[in-house]
């Protein structure tokens, strides 16, 4: 990435290099505006790399009804497919329907019909209603026994990392300038430009764009931004097993409604199982994985693994965390809406926008929005 000196002055000055930062920083530099994104870590280091890795439309929020969202994020999916193949593949997923699961078999059924229409002629494949005798050989380790119903559908898998990676390249490649760990001291507005002082000098635009993911709350106050909004920020955790515990994803229910996911990695000789939801509540840098997250993954994956193949804690291999910062609500987390908002103010001649949300899956749609947003 590019690290000299800042030609000044810039046309737009982003705080934040995740997906969406970079997303915004190539759909501008593309529309000839001379764009600077300052990060105080490296490319992705936030939440952007500790994802599911999934590029999927989001089944779930089908029952929370957030339809416009789920729409969105299957048309973002095709273009991600299309435009990053190396990076972004189709899957399929396995949904097992137990005795004890809460979801009836034929809800589940009527979500992946709406799911399927709501893709409409973009749809990778459709879903289906599958053979148990076809399910033992993708699972063989899960628990055959009191299985009602498996139905499989396609959605799309990434690598959250070098996805961002790649976008912050080519927003490098269309002219933006990318400069990492800086840390910023203050932030001023004199009605005709903002001027950003850090580590790495001076940085002045009429326009400033807060993509800071969960730090946003803690960036506008520091830096006294207003803003009409708040998140809230939940965690969730993932943990790594070695070896591939089945053949394909798998889409789990937990006894409390709660869905996680088996998501094996071939390529990597290992198993991601995630994910969870706690509420944070201290500064988002002294975010850490808790034992009794691990501890509540590991129970539900073995409550569907076969007694002859559970795992234990000491096959755990590593474990990550990242913080959703999903729009302040009093819902509880799991029913937190993962909509994003584009808040933005101006002041004098001057634009201040700031990104509320934004899912992985969403960046593009999410760039091409706050692009609308730009004065001419
Ligand atoms: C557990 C979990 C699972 C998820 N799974 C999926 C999934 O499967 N699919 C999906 O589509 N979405 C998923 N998401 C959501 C998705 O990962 C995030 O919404 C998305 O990555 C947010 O990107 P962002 O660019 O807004 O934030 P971030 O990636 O967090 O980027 C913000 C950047 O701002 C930087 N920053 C902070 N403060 C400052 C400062 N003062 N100065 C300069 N830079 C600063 C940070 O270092 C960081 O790099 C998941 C989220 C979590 C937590």
């Amino acid at each position: 990435m590019n690290t000299t000196t800042p030609p000044l002055p810039f046309d737009v000055i982003i705080l934040g290099a995740g997906i969406n930062g970079c997303g915004i920083a190539s759909e501008l530099s593309g529309a000839g505006l001379r764009v600077v994104v300052l990060e105080k870590n490296t490319i992705g280091s936030g939440t952007s790399s500790k994802s599911s890795r999934l590029i999927h439309g989001g089944l779930r929020y089908l029952e929370t009804f957030e339809i416009g969202l789920v729409h969105e994020a299957l048309r973002d999916r095709q273009e991600l497919l299309e435009t990053y193949p190396e990076i972004v593949s189709v899957k399929p997923f396995y949904l097992p329907v137990y005795r004890s699961s809460p979801r009836w078999g034929i809800t589940i059924w009527a979500g992946l019909k709406l799911y399927d229409v709501l893709a409409g002629r973009r749809n990778v494949l459709k879903s289906k209603r599958i053979k148990r005798s076809d399910f033992q050989t993708i699972a063989p380790r899960l628990k055959q026994e009191n299985l009602t119903a498996v139905f499989r559908y396609y959605d799309a898998k990434t690598n959250d990392l070098l996805l961002t990676q790649k976008v912050g390249g080519d927003a490098v490649n269309r002219g933006a300038v990318i400069h990492q760990f800086v840390t910023i001291t203050r932030i001023n507005n004199n009605e005709r430009e903002f001027r950003v002082f850090s580590n790495r000098g001076i940085f002045t635009a009429p326009i400033l764009i807060n993509a800071t993911g969960p730090w946003i709350d803690e960036v506008n106050t520091q830096y006294s931004l207003p803003a009409r909004y708040h998140i809230r920020k939940i965690s969730g955790i993932h943990i790594i097993v070695e070896g591939c515990l089945t053949a394909d994803l798998m889409f789990m229910q937990t006894a409390e409604k709660r869905i996680f996911f088996i998501i094996p990695e071939p390529e990597n000789h290992h198993t991601i199982i995630g994910t969870t939801e706690r509420e944070e509540t201290g500064a988002t840098d002294a975010v850490r994985v808790q034992p009794e997250d691990v501890d509540y993954l590991l129970t539900q994956l073995n409550m569907y693994l076969d007694d002859n193949n559970q795992v234990s804690p000491d096959e755990i291999k590593s474990s990550y965390i990242g913080v959703r910062p999903l729009i302040a609500r009093k819902d509880n987390p799991t029913d937190l809406s993962r909509e994003y908002r584009l808040d933005r103010h101006q002041i004098g001649a001057t634009t201040l926008i700031h990104v509320f949300g934004g899912k992985l899956t969403t960046f593009l749609s999410l760039a091409r929005k706050v692009r609308k947003l730009i004065p001419k």
